[in-house]
């Protein structure tokens, strides 16, 4: 081609464009166009240099735009016109190291349709090879040791190419053009069945086979994945199922299951828009979805339970059991409860010993806990419930005119459940995935390993520490240990305020919003356990200016599980000393404690002050007779939830609300105060007249949608954040927006970043840098 002739572009792209394919395919399409130049990968991204005719310039453009890799995320895309210089044809360029930042790297992508292709084509040399992938499948970052990204700093890497694989792997135009991830029989990962001594009991496809079997005939599985142990157990077994539920001591919480198809999802599942969108994206994660009234699955999969997280095979391996199956299996985190999911064979071995009878496992090493994913849909857009496989460790960018005030790096602790953790470099944050409740050594060391993660990451020592205000928090003593022995400010910042930045940051929004940050306790300005808040918010400051009438909930974080504690507390000050006993049996077991806490309610002994939108919902499950003990975290407002939703669908546009009136204080004249105790009162009345409880319910959630509209309306900020553990119930978060957006307002929701405390870590890293800025 003649230099003078030619057009010459210089186009760099930002995002996750690395590790999934998107040279290879660049390269492809400019060899396809005629076009020459080259593509490299680089420190945010990849640079394409390309040179020909303006009108093929124009085409590849477009169709990197419009055809992009299914794992590729582009971010930002830059074009400039630079002179030509006439290269001989399209090439692909070695990476330029030292220095770059591994910011693009690709989270763990769920098994291609070109490789489940092959994966059951006798012809093809990785038949029923379990371990196949390619430039657009397979694991990422769950396999990484190091940077930059190739073979050697992963797991992989003691996994020799072997001449065919080789020979594909430095061709530019194959599919498995640099994939990392590559194997196949000759050269990969072998799979074994051990039992729970630790012998082989049966290797490669008999270890499947038997596998299968295992299975049908109820036992349990543990299955080595991506990231971690899964237990599997026949999903439409109820005895093998209540046999797992035994063993994992898990009374209620409900079980994930994976199908074999979407066609079988869709025979037990109503399908929303988006919802298989969903199921079907390399990210595949587990999507909860409603289920339909006669369905296959055991009972005891979700116990009472209208919904059901349900989740695609991601992997060959799954592929290979969901085909030979043909039916849904529970498959659940191999852990303790609530702690990181197990990656390590003798580590399982010993934590799931008295739960599965036989490990499926192979020689691939998992470098770092990833659980799966768990999304649901609202009516305005997906709320991602759990980040880890396939959205990890995607980066999240702040607005510009934040990020230009950032001085350093700041490193976030997040809270004590679902913690994750973050660090923050410039306009970009990286949010670890879900790591689990910091109560147990097992999360802390995870979230320890996590921290180091995210600093070869972004290769950047934090100049700040950020954490939660409050002060027994497993994670603010390590936050404190980091900042003493790194010798950098810690920055204590408020749960709430965090819960509304992160998602501030997140949809990057500037200027101030009304932020209503709702869920089960964060420690207060004042000492007491906030929850039900509502604050006027930048990304340096808040100010509350509204939340729930306080109360006392007798025996603290006991109250937490146990919703008829909370429904005491409410009853109390509602109906005071006498009257919150009604229908309290006496001479029970309950009746006696009930006396017991009223007593300690009437002392103020061991009941600490609080403004939980939770435990409201505690305690309207449990008037409602819906929940009286929970089994797990949040299980009381799900049940509430649930009802309120059953009535939506029954009584069509059924609006009526229980007044929660506003109400000031001479000492804090513009800060309102949302009085629910008539709505209890009237609550009380409805369920004496008989009204069916999930009207109740629903009534309910109508009301504090139109506390929130009430509440917005007074305070008069344009942008409302809807934010914190409560906004997992989508019932509330689109009547809310509803609500909202009828008098003009404009909701925001998170898009990406769970609205629990899986999200803190995030509004607090920004927090913190915003504090620490000097000047502007
Ligand atoms: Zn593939
Ligand atoms: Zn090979
Ligand atoms: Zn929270």
């Amino acid at each position: 081609m003649i230099a003078g002739s030619a057009t010459r572009a210089q186009v760099k792209i930002e995002g996750t464009v690395q590790g999934v394919g998107f040279r290879p395919f660049v390269f492809r399409i400019a060899r396809e166009l005629d076009l020459t130049g080259w593509i490299v990968n680089g420190t945010d991204g990849v640079t394409i240099e390309v040179e020909g005719a303006a009108e093929a310039v124009g085409r590849l453009l477009e169709r990197i735009q419009a055809v992009c890799p299914p794992g590729a995320k582009i971010e930002r895309m830059s074009v400039r016109p630079i002179p030509a210089v006439g290269d001989s044809e399209f090439t692909i360029q070695p990476a330029c190291e030292g220095g770059t930042k591994q910011l693009a790297m690709a989270p763990d992508l769920a098994t291609c349709v070109d490789c489940v292709e092959e994966l059951f084509d006798p012809l093809d040399r990785r038949f029923r090879y379990p371990w196949l992938s390619c430039t657009q499948c397979g694991p990422r970052f769950s396999m990484v040791t190091g940077v930059p990204y190739d073979r050697a700093n992963t797991t992989m890497s003691r996994f020799v190419l072997c001449e065919a694989c080789r020979v594909e792997y430095e061709a530019p135009e194959n599919r498995r053009f640099h994939a990392e991830s590559t194997a196949c029989p000759a050269c990969g990962p072998k799979l074994a069945l051990w039992d729970v001594d630790g012998q082989v009991s049966a290797e490669g496809e008999e270890a499947l086979q038997r596998t299968c079997r295992i299975i049908r005939t109820g036992g349990i599985v543990a299955v080595k994945g991506i990231g971690g142990f899964h237990v599997w157990v026949d999903a439409a077994s109820e005895e093998a199922v209540q046999l797992l539920r035994a063993r994992k001591r898990r009374a209620h919480k409900p079980f994930a299951v994976m199908f074999p198809s979407l066609e079988t999802i869709r025979m037990t599942c109503t399908l929303l828009p988006g919802e298989a969108e969903w199921l079907t994206s390399p990210e595949a994660p587990i999507v909860i979805l409603q289920r339909l009234e006669q369905t296959s699955l055991a009972q005891g999969v979700a116990p009472g339970n209208p919904t059901v997280g349900a989740m695609l095979p991601y992997t060959p391996l799954h592929h290979l059991l969901m085909r030979k199956l043909g039916t849904p299996v529970v498959s659940t985190s191999g852990n303790r409860s609530e702690e990181p999911i197990v990656t390590d064979e003798q580590e399982a071995r010993r934590q799931l010993a008295g739960i599965a009878d036989v490990f499926l496992i192979h020689d691939r090493a998992i470098a770092r806990p990833m659980d799966d994913s768990v999304v649901r849909m609202s009516r305005s857009g997906p709320i991602v419930l759990r980040r880890a496989r396939g959205l990890v460790p995607r980066t999240i960018r702040l607005p510009e005119s934040v990020a230009c005030h950032v001085e350093g790096p700041v490193l976030a602790v997040g809270g004590h459940l679902k913690n994750t953790v973050a660090l923050l470099d410039g306009d970009r944050i990286l949010l670890s995935q879900h790591l689990g409740d910091l109560s147990t050594l097992e999360t802390e060391y995870a979230v320890r390993q996590a921290i180091d993660d995210l600093q070869w990451l972004l290769r950047v020592k934090p100049y700040a520490v950020a954490c939660d205000l409050h002060p027994d928090y497993r994670s603010t003593r390590l936050a404190e240990e980091m900042a003493g022995r790194w010798d950098i400010p810690l920055v204590r910042v408020q749960h709430h305020h965090a819960h509304v930045v992160a998602c501030m940051a997140e949809r990057g929004v500037t200027g101030e919003v009304l932020g209503v940050a709702w869920d089960g306790a964060g420690y207060g300005e004042d000492g007491s356990l906030w929850g039900g808040e509502f604050l006027l918010t930048t990304y340096r400051e808040s100010q509350r200016v509204a939340h729930l009438h306080p109360f006392r909930l007798p025996g603290g974080e006991q109250a937490a599980r146990e919703p008829r504690r909370a429904a005491l507390a409410v009853r109390w000050e509602t109906f005071g000393a006498q009257g919150c006993l009604a229908g309290v049996e006496e001479g029970t077991e309950w009746g006696e404690q009930a006396q017991l806490l009223v007593a300690m309610l009437a002392k103020q002994i061991q009941s600490p002050v609080t403004t939980s939108m939770g435990r409201l919902f505690d305690a309207v499950a449990s008037m409602l007779g819906l929940c009286q003990v929970a089994s797990f975290e949040g299980q009381a407002a799900m049940v509430v939830e649930q009802e309120g939703i059953r009535a939506s669908v029954s009584v069509h546009g059924e609006g009526d609300t229980y007044p929660i009136p506003l109400i000031t204080r001479d000492e804090a004249p513009r800060r309102w105060i949302a009085d629910w105790r008539p709505m209890i009162e009237l609550m009380a009345d409805d369920l004496r007249h008989g009204i069916e409880r999930s009207r109740i319910a629903h009534r309910f959630h109508h009301s504090l949608a139109e506390l929130i509209g009430q509440v917005a309306e007074r305070v008069g900020v344009r942008q409302v954040v809807l934010t914190g553990g409560c906004f997992q119930n989508v019932l509330l978060a689109d009547l809310a927006r509803v609500r909202l957006e009828s008098a003009g307002f404009v909701v925001l929701t998170h898009r990406e970043v769970p609205p629990n405390d899986g999200g803190l870590a995030l509004g607090q890293a920004v927090i913190a840098a915003t504090q620490l800025r000097t000047g502007c």
